[in-house]
């Protein structure tokens, strides 16, 4: 089986799917892997680093494209402004995988099933211990909390660290993270390597040991507990939002950075922060909003831009992991391998749909969309 690697088409993006010590690890499955010239050069790879493992460099992305049995990439397949539309470059019939959306988007499930394509979204693989080496989500969180707390670093105007200097001690800075799944805790734990004081905050009472292993201060608060399924958060309704909105306001405004992470699979991010408490926060202080792409969980945040307000500088990043595209890549292409691994046995796909990762993951097969799509959204 001949896996093609091109290289990403949307310009504010570094990252790729594999890097070349996936090719070794790929062999086995009996996979020969093939990359577009320049595609790994973004996130740290020359064309001559893939040749040595063994990865044959494409210099005609055409001929990549077309001459694959599977094609590995980040992003779901776009308009490459030199090629054309992606997905009708790939050969009929051939494999995709890639972050295709935990709810694909209609117009794509259609193209990709008219070509007869074989696509496997990264947002599906179900959080199971089984299927931990393939948790490209986890990969991109961990980069997502990690950077977040950085930005909100070089966005203060203060230390983090406690500094004890020859003008006297300066105060550590305060950081409330909410929502402590595998952003949160990354950020956390950044936070604290860089010195700052921190508290965290999740309606799944089941992380405070986390929280505290990492040397920060979990809230009590009585808020109901939200556990839902498979170890996420469970929706919460208008009146148990509210109510945790005015328990938390007492720690936003008593810090300097708040780093949200909040959300829940397939709904709207939650609202923790109202604009009465962005007035009421200390000026200077910085909010990092990881939930923008959701809608925000601060009533302010607008996605992909930084909003100043009632002296308060609140940033709605999206796509944090392509930010750190070196590492973001090395662990997404050991999570792909671990997949392409589960999925290819002898060279060729050998789908189980009894299986729960193949099943949760593919999202068309054989000219059939394999996922449900809201009525009325089918073109
Ligand atoms: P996520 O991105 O869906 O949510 C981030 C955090 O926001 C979660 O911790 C959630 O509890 C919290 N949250 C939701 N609503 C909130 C509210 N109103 N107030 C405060 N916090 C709120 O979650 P995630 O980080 O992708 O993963 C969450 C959990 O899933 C992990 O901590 C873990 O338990 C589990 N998980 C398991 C595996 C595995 O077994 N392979 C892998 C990854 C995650």
């Amino acid at each position: 089986m001949r896996v093609g690697v091109p290289r990403e088409s949307a310009p504010d993006e570094g990252r790729v799917a594999l890097v070349p010590e996936s090719a070794a690890r790929l062999a086995k499955s009996g996979i020969q892997l093939a990359v577009a010239a320049g595609a790994g050069e973004r996130a740290g790879h020359r064309d001559a680093s893939y040749a040595a493992a063994g990865v044959e460099v494409v210099a005609d992305p055409r001929a990549l494209w077309s001459g694959c049995d599977l094609i590995a990439k980040v992003r779901e397949p776009g308009v490459d402004p030199a090629l054309g539309d992606e997905v009708a470059l790939m050969r009929e019939g051939a494999a995709l995988v890639g972050f295709l959306g935990a709810a694909p988007q209609p117009p794509l499930l259609e193209k990709l099933a008219t070509r007869r394509i074989s696509a496997f979204a990264l947002e599906r693989i179900p959080r199971t211990t089984r299927a931990q080496r393939m948790d490209a989500l986890s990969s991109m969180a961990t980069v997502a909390g990690y950077k977040a707390a950085l930005m909100a670093a070089g966005s203060l105007g203060k230390f983090f660290p406690l500094l004890m200097t020859a003008a006297g001690t300066l105060a550590p800075a305060r950081v409330f993270v909410l929502g402590a799944g595998v952003a949160g805790l990354q950020a956390i734990a950044t936070s604290r390597r860089l010195g700052a004081v921190v508290e965290a905050f999740d309606v799944r009472p089941a992380v405070r040991e986390e929280v505290q292993s990492l040397g920060a201060t979990f809230v009590e608060l009585p808020v109901a507990d939200a556990t839902g399924a498979g170890g996420y958060a469970a929706a919460m309704d208008e009146a148990h939002q509210r109510e945790e909105r005015a328990l938390v306001a007492k720690h936003i405004q008593a810090a300097d950075v708040v780093i949200t992470t909040a959300s829940v699979p397939g709904r709207r991010a939650p609202l923790l922060i109202d604009e009465d408490t962005v007035r009421g926060m200390r000026p200077g202080a910085v909010i990092m909003d990881l939930a923008a792409d959701g809608g925000g969980n601060c009533a302010l945040t607008r996605a992909g831009e930084v909003v100043r307000a009632h002296g308060v500088v609140i940033h709605g990043p999206v796509n944090l992991a392509a930010s750190l595209p070196d590492h973001a890549s090395q662990m997404l292409a050991r999570n792909i391998t671990a997949l392409l691994q589960h999925l290819v046995k002898d060279g060729a796909l050998a789908l189980d749909f009894a299986d729960d990762i193949t099943a949760g993951t593919c999202i068309t097969h054989a000219g059939e969309i394999r996922v449900d799509v809201p009525a009325g959204a089918r073109a």
